[in-house]
């Protein structure tokens, strides 16, 4: 019986042509095509098939679903994916939503170079070529002390550049306790054995000591490597070498020391935790020959990996045939040089990562509490009075692989109600035509206010009406 129903069912499905003919689709066609409405109807209809045969929908249904599927996948396609969202979620720095915001003043400079011809690698005084590394390698060496810097893409390929120019075919010594795995894709034992070079890892996983490091020195040594713990912080009985440890024992053996930093901290931040993370300067003033990090994390610019340390490190670098595969794009370098240049006079406070990072608590609280204002007056119009709306005390966090155990006190509005799950209004709001992050706590959905950016409230408490107006 249920053959001769699926069977039934099948047939009753829309053909492709009565679909297309439909004012809807007509509508579609004339913007973008008759082939491309064509092939968003097909993979509607492809969908239903495949449901049909696993025992859903009913006949009377078909014509309708199948035009739903369609012209809402085709609404889909005809805006962009990548797309701005709202992080309410208090976490400053997070991969999956783009990292760091960049400052109006690195905008400024990509609009000012995407559109035109440059000096990326034209010397004007020299009627010819220059590399397009000097647009920033100063500003990095004074800003972090280094003699000299590079950059590439991101500071995963930073590693693996440091390490290919340095160690190649040789053993890079590193300590058990900071094998790390950053994201789902960036691992130290896997990076290394992409360099050429052969992991030699030391001591135990809370505990290295630098007798540990010298014992595993063999003539084919070349590199002793130390790794930020990013996202992960080993606590109880726990011993580390420092940097003047390392640095003294590579330059008796002739070994380079390098260090991947993760995130490119470059002065201090005012937070209560600060000093659980050292600087750029920092880590080159206490013995490492090369630090690598990135440029979209603590640093607050655009994606790229930045290798700073001393000439003779950074020149075996530079001449790697890897730089030519890594190299940056014209749009990072103008952004990144507008970031720095922001740091170079003093202005790195407007810098959006550090802005809000340091945000003090009374700004917060005001914010929140204006927010708090605009979502309970929509709950009003709305006539919603199963909705509760309060400020609340939040716990926030840098993110960006920097203080992983640290949260700092922040503020944000809960929204709660006593018809509908926290999760429905969470998705409710991630799904609207900008998505909001925000976090869930004890059934409530709490929007964090430290990582809304100007307007976002604007938009936020039009969200919030949508949803009070829609399936509420
Ligand atoms: C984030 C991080 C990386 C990877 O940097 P990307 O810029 O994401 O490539 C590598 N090492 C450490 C320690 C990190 O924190």
């Amino acid at each position: 019986m249920a053959n001769t129903d699926t069977h039934t069912l099948l047939r009753s499905i829309p053909a492709v042509e009565e679909l297309l003919n439909a004012p809807w689709a007509v509508e579609f066609s004339a913007g973008m095509g008759r082939e491309y409405v064509k092939k968003a109807i097909v993979q509607a209809l492809d969908g239903i098939r495949g449901e049909i045969g696993g025992g859903a929908h009913a006949k009377t249904e078909l014509g309708a679903l199948a035009a739903g599927r369609a012209a809402a996948l085709l609404r889909q396609k005809s805006s962009s994916t990548l797309k701005r969202v709202i992080n309410a979620t208090g976490v400053v720095i997070h991969t999956n939503t783009g990292r760091a915001p960049l400052a109006r003043e690195a905008l400024q400079a990509v609009s000012d170079i995407a559109s035109t011809y440059s000096t990326l690698e034209y010397s004007p005084e020299k009627g010819g070529r220059e590399g397009r590394n000097t647009h920033i390698e100063w500003l990095i060496c004074h800003i972090t002390g280094a003699q000299a810097a590079i950059v590439v893409n991101n500071n995963a390929a930073a590693v693996l550049l440091a390490l290919a120019a340095t160690a190649s075919g040789r053993e890079v010594i590193v300590s058990n306790g900071e094998l790390v795995e950053i994201g789902d894709s960036f691992r130290i034992p896997e990076i290394l054995s992409f360099s050429g070079a052969t992991m030699v890892a030391v001591g135990c996983t809370n505990s290295t000591r630098i007798a540990d490091y010298r014992n595993a020195i063999t003539e084919k040594t070349a590199v002793l490597l130390k790794v930020h713990p990013s996202n992960y912080r080993i606590e109880g009985f726990v011993a580390s070498t420092s940097r003047e440890e390392l640095k003294e024992l590579a330059a008796s053996h002739g070994l380079a020391f390098i260090e991947d930093l993760g995130s490119g901290l470059l002065c201090p931040l005012g937070v209560p935790f600060a000093h659980f993370e050292h600087s750029v300067r920092d880590c080159l003033e206490a013995g490492a020959g090369a630090v690598t990090f990135s440029g979209d994390k603590l640093l607050g610019g655009p994606q790229i990996g930045v290798i700073a340390g001393s000439k003779q490190l950074v020149d075996a670098m530079r001449s790697h045939q890897l730089l030519r595969a890594l190299r940056v794009d014209k749009m990072t370098l103008a952004a990144f040089e507008a970031t720095l240049r922001m740091y170079a006079s003093g202005k790195q406070g407007e810098i959006p990562v550090i802005r809000m990072i340091e945000a003090d608590k009374d700004t917060l609280q005001k914010k929140a509490q204006q927010l708090c204002r605009t979502l309970k007056e929509r709950a009003k119009t709305a006539g919603a009075d199963d909705v509760t709306i309060a400020v609340v005390q939040t716990a926030d966090a840098t993110g960006g692989g920097a203080f992983p155990t640290n949260t700092f006190e922040g503020a944000g509005v809960s929204i709660h109600s006593a018809a509908r799950s926290a999760e429905s209004i969470a998705a409710a709001f991630r799904t609207g035509p900008v998505p909001v992050i925000a976090g869930v706590r004890d059934g409530r959905v709490v929007l964090h206010v430290r990582t809304l950016l100007d307007g976002d409230e604007k938009t936020i408490a039009c969200a919030f009406a949508g949803i009070l107006g829609g399936a509420g």
